[in-house]
């Protein structure tokens, strides 16, 4: 998933053109610019990739999910439904725009369960939030459905999945708002960034303006600009923004070579009946940023993956009782360990999240999550698959 692993020419091309002439900003001092617009560049170049009319860029994955949040107007008083299986910059956004998280279970997709969606609603629910990790995605079709019935927001979390899809549409661009995140770790990075895409004028307005202090930019004189309403700073910066405009171009390519890496190490696993694959929806295509299996118990996924460890096969992750993307560790939001007071209304909130999560249990407890690099030869992918059927047919 790294695209770090393809950083390259085309990268310090497009920051040395931010360097030659010493405009680091996104805004104003446009006659030093020399006609480089890096930040407004990669929205033009987001937005057509992922087929949305709209595209922000911003300084996050949790802060395109902040702002996104905030463009729709969720805040103090609203529920947001996210899963149990995520990383933890989902409840940090709900949390900082005021609204409270609400945990929901997970099923086989390994994201929202949609019947649970169901009976997590309640008359303060304002959006439906699904994360689409490592690499594959909810089913977008129930949902979007339960959204359309409750009226409510569907916000795509497509930061671990960037470059799938989901009935032809890139993920990201089939609910209301979609997120991205280009942090060092995932599939387009710019060092650190985000963006979020949205086929809403209202919603890409708010943005816009959001993120950049409520300016209304309109005009060439950013002192003279007012202010429609309250905003921050999530802006990002032009150097990291030209890194983002190279990597973005490399997509198809890092998600092809991906796609080629992954079905080599699946068809060796065929070979193993005990090992079965986490759902992908009907009509949906994963990034193959990950490759993700499932072991018939407990017992037997801790022990696959310590044997994977072993026999030296890498960045195999037991989610299950990872720190950073599973409920069970969350206890600095279960306990409401915050530095600032949280509102009345997000402590209340929150105790709703105080219980035992059974059925994402017994799916987590029994995923392994491997990552896909693009940087492996042929030989390596190779050796790769039989070093993983050799670890896991050790311990079945
Ligand atoms: C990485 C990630 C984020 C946050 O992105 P940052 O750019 O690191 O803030 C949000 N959600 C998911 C699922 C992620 O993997």
């Amino acid at each position: 998933m790294p695209g770090f692993e393809l950083f390259g020419a085309e990268e310090k091309k497009e920051v040395q053109d931010v360097l030659d002439n010493g405009v680091l900003m996104r805004y104003g001092f446009d006659g030093n610019r020399n006609g480089h617009h890096k930040a407004l560049e990669l929205e033009k170049d987001l937005a057509t990739r992922m087929q949305t009319k709209y595209a922000q860029v911003v300084s996050s994955g949790t802060a395109a999910l902040t702002v996104a949040l905030a463009s729709a107007g969720v805040g103090s008083g609203d529920e947001v439904i996210m899963p149990t299986f995520t990383f933890v910059a989902s409840f940090e956004a709900i949390l900082s725009v005021g609204a409270t998280p609400i945990l929901c279970d997970i099923d086989d997709t390994l994201t929202l369960d949609p019947k649970a969606v169901e009976a997590a609603i309640t008359p303060k629910t304002k959006v439906i939030m699904p994360v689409h990790m490592c690499g594959s995605m909810a089913d977008l079709n129930a949902l979007k459905s339960i959204c359309d019935t409750h009226n409510l927001i569907l916000l795509e979390d497509a930061c671990q999945a960037i470059g799938g899809t989901y009935d032809n549409k890139p993920l990201g661009s089939y609910g209301d708002l979609g997120c991205f995140s280009f942090d060092y770790v995932k599939t387009v990075t710019c060092g650190e960034g985000g963006g979020l895409v949205t086929n809403s004028e209202k919603y890409a307005d708010h943005a816009h303006k959001y993120q950049d202090h409520g300016h209304d930019h309109i005009g060439n004189d950013r002192g003279a600009e007012t202010h429609p309403f309250l905003g921050y700073n999530y802006r990002l910066s032009e150097l990291n923004a030209a890194v983002g405009i190279a990597q973005l171009r490399k997509l198809d390519k890092t998600i092809s070579l991906q796609e080629k890496n992954y079905n080599v190490l699946r068809t060796a696993l065929t070979t193993i009946p005990e090992v079965t694959y986490r759902k992908v929806p009907k009509t949906g295509v994963e990034s193959y940023a990950f490759l993700t299996i499932f072991l018939p118990t407990e017992e037997l996924a801790r022990k696959g993956h310590k044997a994977l460890g072993k026999h030296g096969v890498d960045a195999c992750f037991y989610w299950f009782d990872n720190n950073w993307h599973y409920y069970k560790k969350w206890e600095h939001l279960l306990e409401q360990k915050s530095l600032n007071k949280l509102s009345q209304e997000q402590q209340n909130g929150l105790l709703q999240n105080n219980k035992a999560f059974d059925q994402s249990d017994s799916w987590m407890s029994r995923t392994i999550s491997c990552l896909i690099k693009v940087s492996w030869t042929e030989e390596q992918v190779k050796e790769r698959a039989s070093k993983m059927v050799e670890a896991l047919k050790s311990i079945l």
